[in-house]
């Protein structure tokens, strides 16, 4: 079998481990960028040994004790839980929003009736989504779903999205329910850590074996031959030469900064939902605790995607994306041994634990079951 994955992302890697481990076949990776990787691509800064994540803050954590089995494999973890702010009136506050958030934005008298009443309303320990919380007619909760909407997500997500959030799939602010809690850590998932090496070299490691051959800077477009499986974790609408209109996504521009200073901010990663063009901060040195007398910052402005001049990171969950997305998934399933796969291929917002659990599932269930069938 000639076996070719488009795109050495997580998701290419993850695969092109399974053909050549389990079916032991041979497989040829191509990206048309540089490097292997994809958008969990870090690179270690030679001066302040600061690994710097280029495509954003990359905080594994997952439930499925699989794909945990699976990556630590190939790699050691640094034990980190990532609890960060956001500058809210002035004052920096804990999120995800929790009842320490409440102590630190209203006097204390205020602060404590909020807490009973939501403790009341939803129980010690619950997650609640902002536009759940939202729909609540109680005159306290009213006031502080509110003022969380107002200030916390309203500018935010018209910033990242362009988008107010009502406008958009109520799973993409769901991702950061509000808590009746004091846990101020972003994710509460089992197992949560950075790879000790970074994430290049964990998906280095994952592509080490004799079957599998890398070939970088190196686009599909001009790829000749013939391949019995083509594995797309490209932009499915790229691969159709767009010949029913482009896939709208969300891209970034980073703006990247060496500061001299130990440090720059109290966590890894700072939002800014009202002030400033940029959404967060990210402070690199954290992921690791790396110590080094300077530091460095990342400043993510998220910028409309346009087509050869910046980059693809996120799907816009909209009703009318996923029938253009299925529109060409219709094409796609005419022609035999080619699939899409991955954050782009499957036009959805995974975390890189959803995309190594999609990989596993691909796998067993068309991979093996097609020859089994065959
Ligand atoms: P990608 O990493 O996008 O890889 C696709 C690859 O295909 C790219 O390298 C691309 O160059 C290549 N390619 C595309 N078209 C072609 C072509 N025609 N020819 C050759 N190569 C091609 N997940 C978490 O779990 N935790 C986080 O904290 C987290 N933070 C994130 C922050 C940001 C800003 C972003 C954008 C994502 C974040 N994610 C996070 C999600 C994570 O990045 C993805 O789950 C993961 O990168 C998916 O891997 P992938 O291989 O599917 O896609
Ligand atoms: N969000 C927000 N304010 C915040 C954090 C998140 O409005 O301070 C909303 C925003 O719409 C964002 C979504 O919640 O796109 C998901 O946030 P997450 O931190 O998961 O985004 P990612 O890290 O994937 O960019």
């Amino acid at each position: 079998m000639r076996n070719i994955i488009v795109g050495a992302g997580l998701t290419g890697a993850v695969l092109a481990n399974l053909i050549a481990i389990v079916l032991k076949e041979k497989v040829l990776i191509i990206d048309k960028r540089d490097t292997i990787a994809g958008n969990i691509y870090d690179e270690k800064d030679s001066q302040t040994g600061i690994i710097v994540h280029k495509y954003g803050p990359h905080i594994f954590h997952t439930n499925n004790e699989k794909v945990w089995a699976f990556l630590s494999k190939y790699t050691e973890w640094y034990d980190f839980s990532f609890m960060p702010n956001a500058y809210i009136n002035g004052k920096f506050v804990n999120i995800p929003f929790n009842i320490n958030t409440i102590y630190q934005l209203f006097p204390s008298e205020k602060a404590q009736k909020l807490e009973e009443k939501l403790i009341r309303e939803y129980g010690y320990d619950a997650s609640i989504p902002l536009l759940e919380m939202l729909k609540n007619p109680d005159n306290d909760i009213s006031f502080i779903s509110n003022y969380i909407y107002e200030y916390m997500f309203k500018n935010y997500t018209i910033k990242q999205w362009g988008f107010d959030p009502k406008e958009i799939d109520k799973s993409i602010t769901a991702r950061v329910p509000i808590r009746i809690s004091k846990d101020n850590r972003y994710f509460t998932d089992k197992y949560q850590g950075i790879p000790l090496n970074g994430y290049t070299k964990m998906v280095e490691n994952i592509l080490n074996h004799p079957n599998i051959t890398i070939k970088l800077n190196t686009d599909f477009k001009f790829v000749s031959g013939h391949y019995d499986r083509i594995f797309y974790t490209g932009s499915i609408d790229e691969y159709f030469d767009y010949k029913y209109g482009e896939l709208p996504y969300r891209s970034l521009e980073f703006d990247v900064r060496e500061i001299d200073k130990e440090y720059y901010q109290k966590s890894a990663m700072t939002n800014y939902p009202n002030d400033y063009d940029f959404t967060r901060i990210v402070e690199h040195k954290h992921f690791l605790n790396t110590k080094s007398d300077k530091t460095i910052i990342t400043m993510e402005y998220p910028k409309q995607f346009v087509l050869n001049k910046n980059e693809r990171f996120y799907p816009i969950a909209k009703p009318e994306n996923q029938e253009l997305y299925d529109k060409y998934m219709k094409e796609a399933n005419k022609i035999k041994g080619l699939y899409f796969i991955g954050r782009l291929g499957a036009y959805k917002y995974l975390n890189m634990d959803q995309a190594v659990e999609n990989v596993f599932e691909f796998f067993e269930n068309r991979i093996k079951g097609e020859l089994i069938n065959a």
